[in-house]
């Protein structure tokens, strides 16, 4: 699996949310060896935990601290096997002193590191960032697939009706894969809530994410059977809302 040549640093276009989850799904497949999203190391990717991944997201901006951490990473050499991924998740909010603190680590990175820069327009990059990025443009990708039909049943500020739920579940005909790409989807979504609401010391917001987030876990390591998607989804659903009132 690590015979694959993968670029030294890449450029992703597209909507802040998705790019999250196509980077996962990415680092997902580089990182186990099959990509599966339901093993330790895909949860831990999933979850920003995994110990070869260093995601960048800062609140207002980055600052050079933020790429020192980077500076500070890259000096310690990589076992010819390793692979290890920095996540810039709003490259879009790099500044130009920023950026140059950057281009030597991304245009030359030593062997096994590897940068991921993501953002929501081309034109904030710098040409001098752009120009050392593999360009991958997400933007065409709207969350409009299947799953993301019923997405919206999960981010309604009250239940929404069971009934109709249930038979979106049966349109949308989800896979068991499908099923937890949504799954992962919300967990995604539910630890950002999470980590906005610590950082406005928001106690009660804080305390609804974690509930989410730790449902959502629980989900994750009981995955669903073959042919038991629907099943799956409705009890998610029941759980996500019914359970959460208690
Ligand atoms: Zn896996």
């Amino acid at each position: 699996m690590l015979n694959k040549q993968i670029p030294p640093a890449q450029l992703w276009l597209g909507n802040h949310e998705l790019l999250i989850d196509r980077t996962t799904a990415y680092l997902q497949k580089q990182l186990c060896s099959t990509g599966c999203g339901v093993c330790r190391t895909c949860m831990q990717i999933r979850q920003q935990q995994h110990h070869a991944v260093i995601w960048i997201c800062p609140e207002k901006g980055y600052t050079l601290a933020h790429i020192q951490e980077i500076h500070d990473r890259i000096v310690f050499a990589l076992d010819s096997t390793e692979r290890f991924f920095f996540v810039l998740q709003k490259a879009d909010y790099l500044s130009t002193q920023c950026a140059n603190s950057l281009l030597k680590s991304i245009e030359e990175p030593p062997s096994g590191y590897h940068f991921i820069l993501c953002a929501q327009q081309l034109e904030p990059i710098l040409p001098t960032i752009r120009s050392r990025c593999i360009i991958n443009s997400f933007a065409h990708e709207a969350h409009n697939g299947s799953d993301a039909l019923l997405t919206r049943y999960f981010y309604a500020s009250s239940m929404p009706d069971p009934q109709e739920f249930a038979q979106a579940v049966q349109k949308a005909a989800l896979s068991e894969q499908q099923a937890m790409l949504l799954v992962g989807e919300l967990l995604t979504h539910w630890m950002q809530q999470y980590s906005t609401a610590v950082s406005k010391k928001n106690t009660q917001k804080t305390a609804i994410a974690l509930q989410k987030v730790e449902l959502i876990k629980q989900l994750y390591a009981t995955p669903p059977m073959p042919g038991s998607s629907s099943l799956f989804l409705k009890q998610l659903f029941l759980q996500y809302y019914v359970g959460s009132t208690r």
